[in-house]
């Protein structure tokens, strides 16, 4: 037998430990230790301090991740390029199609956002957290983005680090919010304001009503990110 038919073999025997997975055209890196209600995403490739954080924390802590495999924020989708965190809804996907490909006729696009369509929903049954869970995403900024631009779209807020506005917790759950507002750190809550449809994962959980937390540091500071990313595996169900 040769060794390539051995290998797709094995991987017929042991379908569950696959350990890449396609979600809407986007490959993902899967990695699981011991078995927890825990999801935990990684989607913007570029955001590398977040990348070897969930990497190493998957050797020791339960659950399931999903790391995108790509180095680049943004993914290419039939040859579109999109950035993946948008993709969680079709009028998202089509306001950032439209934005990173602004030679594409609505044509185009249009095949673009039914192939996501189709598989928006196959995506959701792998980053839903199970009936009691929580999936919590890591991000890095550059020092641009910060809470102070969630502020508005926020329906609770607790800024105790004004000092240090690029790392912040976002959640989607009054409970989670309610407990992460006791931790040194800041938190907005996103989950029952009307807010524009931007195609991200937060809003689609407050949508649909599941627990999210979104974790957003410095690129580079690992540390900082550690110690938020402990604190609330300690603090929050
Ligand atoms: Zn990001």
């Amino acid at each position: 037998m040769q060794r390539r038919s051995f290998l797709a073999l094995g991987f017929t025997w042991w379908p569950f430990h696959h350990p890449y997975v396609t979600l809407s055209g986007v490959p993902f890196h899967v990695l699981r230790y011991r078995h927890s209600n825990r999801r935990y995403l990684f989607i913007h490739g570029n955001e590398e301090t977040a990348r070897q954080l969930l990497t190493n924390w998957m050797y020791t802590h339960p659950g399931i991740a999903y790391l995108v495999t790509g180095k680049t924020r943004n993914v290419e989708i039939m040859g579109a390029r999109l950035d993946p965190n948008r993709m969680f809804s079709r009028v998202g996907a089509e306001a950032n199609l439209r934005k990173l490909n602004p030679s594409w006729s609505a044509e185009k696009i249009g095949p673009v956002l039914d192939y996501l369509d189709k598989h928006r929903e196959e995506l959701l049954k792998h980053l839903t957290p199970p009936p009691g869970g929580v999936t919590i995403a890591l991000h890095n900024n550059n020092e641009g983005y910060n809470v102070n631009e969630e502020v508005a779209d926020s329906d609770r807020i607790s800024i105790k680090q004004p000092d240090k506005p690029h790392e912040f917790f976002l959640c989607t759950h009054p409970a989670d919010f309610a407990i992460i507002a006791k931790s040194p750190y800041n938190v907005v809550l996103q989950n029952e304001k009307p807010r524009a449809d931007d195609g991200s994962l937060s809003r689609l959980a407050a949508v649909r009503g599941f627990r999210y937390v979104n974790l957003e540091t410095t690129l580079g500071q690992f540390e900082e990110q550690m110690a938020r990313l402990q604190w609330i595996h300690t603090h929050i169900s």
